[in-house]
């Protein structure tokens, strides 16, 4: 028998535990650790921001994978000592034969003064459902969405929020009362893509008039004053603040041997295998090269869901007594 942890119940912990019961016999076990109970559907936040989605639409309870012999355990994974082969969470110590890490990222809005006080985090569930009864009754004024860091994930989330809250004003008849602005690192939108797909959405902002500013670096709000303070002394003022807060890596697995220099889980871009063979990285967390073009992977769902298949499908054939040649291609579509 053979025990594979698969380190949180998100896109790629979900899709791993899936693919591993499907081609796995019962006698393997198969458990699934996460601090939550809920798998929350992120990409629908954006509807959820202008009550088209109800939290109970975007979030299913993870406890349902039982049902499909997957054990799921609600605790917070503290640590992880590879060379014991062990996960260390607050309910207790747990051996694996293999492991799956898919924390994704840690938000940390802490860190840019005055996020907490005035903005709205557009990228976790509670921060969308007050955004949605604020909206109800926001009739004019100046909307900031901003990007406090990079990296940050689904780099397209901030554009689609900008599109749908002038489509949302619009069909309002309130446009004309509200002005929206995008506030972000980047040199120009989506930097990952080609670059023909950045001209066509900044001339897409300019038609429906959102103001974008680029290459801005965040350093903090003024609650006093409603300002968003930028270097080089540029105060922008706004009237409702929608944030992106900063994207860190798994703190918990520092000393793991298991992070890069900057905090995220180093893989193979073929097979997902960190430095040590027994584990796997996906999703979020991870700092993975496309093959090929070796460009940055953007953080998001499709990528997540690939990698999976791959670690999962591998794995199960190693279980099997077969080659795990299944190999990533950089497929996120
Ligand atoms: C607003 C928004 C819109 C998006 N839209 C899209 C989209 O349209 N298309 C797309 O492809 N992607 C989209 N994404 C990105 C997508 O949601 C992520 O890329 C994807 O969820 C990453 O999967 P993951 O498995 O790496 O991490 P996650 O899905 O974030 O899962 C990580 C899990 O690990 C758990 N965890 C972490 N640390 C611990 C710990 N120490 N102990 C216990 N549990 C822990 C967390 O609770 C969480 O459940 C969007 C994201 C946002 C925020």
């Amino acid at each position: 028998m053979t025990t594979i942890l698969i380190l949180g119940g998100g896109t790629g912990g979900v899709v791993a535990a899936n693919v591993l019961r499907r081609t796995l016999g019962k006698e393997h076990k198969i458990v699934l650790l996460d601090r939550k109970e809920n798998y929350n559907y992120a990409s629908s936040y954006p509807l959820l921001m202008l009550g088209k989605r109800k939290p109970g639409q975007i979030s299913k309870k993870l406890q349902r994978l039982s049902r499909k012999a997957i054990n799921v355990i609600k605790c917070e994974v503290e640590s992880v000592s590879p060379q014991e082969f062990k996960v260390h969470t607050d309910k207790g110590s747990l051996e694996y034969d293999y492991l799956i890490t898919s924390p994704g990222v840690e938000h940390h809005p802490e860190a840019v003064p005055g996020f907490r006080e005035i903005a709205y985090n557009v990228y976790d569930l509670e921060g969308n459902i007050s955004l949605s009864n604020r909206l109800k009754t926001f009739r004019e004024g100046k909307i900031v969405i901003f990007i406090s860091s990079l990296p940050f994930s689904c780099p397209t989330a901030p554009y689609e929020m900008a599109f749908l809250l002038d489509d949302y004003f619009r069909n309002q008849g309130l446009r004309g009362k509200i002005e929206i602005i995008l506030v972000t690192p980047e040199p120009y939108p989506e930097p990952l893509a080609h670059p023909s797909v950045g001209d066509s959405i900044r001339k897409m902002m300019k038609k429906l008039q959102i103001g974008l500013f680029t290459e801005a670096k965040v350093l903090s709000l003024d609650p006093g004053r409603g300002t968003l303070l930028l270097d080089h002394g540029i105060t922008l003022e706004g009237d409702l603040f929608l944030g992106i807060p900063p994207h860190w890596g798994p703190s918990f697995l520092a000393g793991s041997g298991l992070l890069d220099e900057n905090g995220w889980l180093e893989v193979d871009p073929h097979t997902l295998e960190t430095r040590n063979k027994r584990i796997y990285g996906i999703g979020d967390a991870t700092s993975l090269r496309l093959p090929v073009t070796r460009v940055l992977a953007p953080k998001a769902g499709v990528f997540a869901h690939f990698e999976a298949e791959v670690v999962a499908r591998n794995l199960a054939s190693l279980i099997q007594g077969k080659k795990g040649d299944f190999r990533y291609t950089g497929k996120g579509v």
